[in-house]
């Protein structure tokens, strides 16, 4: 019996001390690829030590499936209203405008989320400005809630033109445009002048109108071009690889379109050669990712705002930086939220007033990570919620924002 049981020990343990030689081999099989210094794995395979790659022993998940629970415990802000009471300036309420009734479904929407004052940014001009005016002007809840920013036609851009948008942005002022815009990313892109040429954003022919806009004290919001990597090849190396997958529509080829930094560059132009009138630069200018680059821009360009629509995963995912930059340039930066999605607002909220760690952001296609709170002290969170627009935008009306 007692050899038996020894003999019998004996064989657990060698299989116990085969067991892992047996794992190792199998991983070992998994591997075999050597890479040399600074290159990449193979498809399908990862580094698992230096320099030494393997694949999983299962089949992967596609990058639409992988969804892990996230294990790490920690406290949890929910910020449901913005905690001072805020001014969209990139606002887009889309089917709220038209009716005494959509403008109430508006006004409970903006209770719920803390939205004292939206900007509608829809280039409202001419009849349908006053129209709009009127609505607005109308209804007791919404009179002092909302306020228009004028179009401009880019269209036929030639002779003449100069003075007839001077004239319809005069016209436009009068009956209650508090600014222009949003000057859509097509300027620039694709709108054509009366010769068919590509308008260039920086064309001198335009100058009367961004002239106009400094005398009349309105400033100018302006959405240029979209994110770089619209621009890139859409492969394994390409943030936006999914949204770009999704939407075919948004990619760029630089043969029938100018690239991004050509772009960058006029829309920089036009703010220089334009110094006395303000420009408020939509979605940070699509270097949320780039903040050295915005801070100088912000440095040589004292007439230049910027507003954080729709780029909330790059402030989000550099907590440090961000907080720093929007310290150092706290009256110079504006909420603004784009899409009219009540259930959003939240995100930004939580971003900037608390230190929340690893957070889902609300769009998997714009980011696959997480973010961070950038928790902006009060002082800071009143100029970019509020203080900023009342500075820089007459007509909007100031009562029940804190001092
Ligand atoms: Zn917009």
């Amino acid at each position: 019996m007692r050899r038996t049981f020894a003999l019998g020990c004996s064989l657990v343990g060698l299989v116990l001390l085969f067991a892992p030689f047996q794992a190792q081999s199998q991983v070992n099989s998994n591997t075999g690829t050597r890479i040399e210094e600074g290159k990449e794995c193979p498809p399908g395979m990862t580094e698992v030590r230096p320099r030494s790659c393997s694949k999983p022993t299962m089949e992967p998940p596609s990058i639409l499936d992988y969804r892990p629970r996230s294990t790490l415990v920690t406290v949890e802000h929910k910020v449901p209203k913005s905690k001072f009471p805020s001014i969209d300036y990139h606002g887009h309420p889309q089917g709220l405008t038209g009716s005494d009734e959509q403008l109430n479904q508006l006004a409970d929407a903006m209770d719920r989320i803390g939205v004292k004052v939206m900007i509608a940014a829809n280039n409202v001009s001419g009849e349908n400005l006053k129209r709009s005016v009127a609505l607005a002007n109308a209804n007791p809840r919404m009179k002092d809630r909302i306020r228009f920013l004028t179009g401009i036609d880019f269209r036929n851009v030639g002779p003449g033109w100069a003075e007839r948008a001077v004239a319809q942005l005069e016209a436009d002022v009068a009956a209650g445009a508090v600014g222009v815009g949003e000057v859509g990313k097509g300027f620039g892109l694709n709108t054509r002048r009366a010769d068919g040429t590509r308008l260039q954003i920086d064309d001198p022919q335009l100058d009367p109108v961004w002239q106009a806009a400094a005398r009349l004290g309105i400033p100018v919001f302006i959405h240029t071009a979209d994110p770089q990597e619209f621009w890139q090849p859409i492969d394994n190396k390409n943030e936006r690889w999914l949204e770009l997958a999704l939407f075919p529509g948004r990619r760029y080829s630089t043969e029938t379109s100018p690239s991004f930094e050509h772009l960058m560059t006029e829309r920089d132009n036009l703010i220089k050669r334009n110094p006395k009138t303000t420009f408020i630069i939509a979605h940070m200018g699509w270097h949320a990712n780039d903040l050295p680059r915005l801070a100088k821009m912000m440095d040589e360009m004292p007439n230049m705002l910027t507003e954080v629509g729709a780029v909330l995963y790059d402030i989000g995912r550099q907590p440090r930086a961000a907080h720093d930059f929007f310290v150092k340039y706290q009256d110079r930066i504006l909420f603004g939220k784009d899409s009219f999605q009540p259930e959003e607002y939240p995100y930004y909220w939580r971003v900037f007033e608390t230190r929340d760690d690893y957070f889902d952001y609300y769009r998997p296609y714009h980011a696959f990570w997480k973010l961070y709170g950038i928790d902006l002290p009060d002082a800071v969170l009143k100029k970019v919620y509020y203080q900023n627009a009342l500075r820089i935008t007459k007509g909007i009306p100031t009562a029940g924002f804190p001092k």
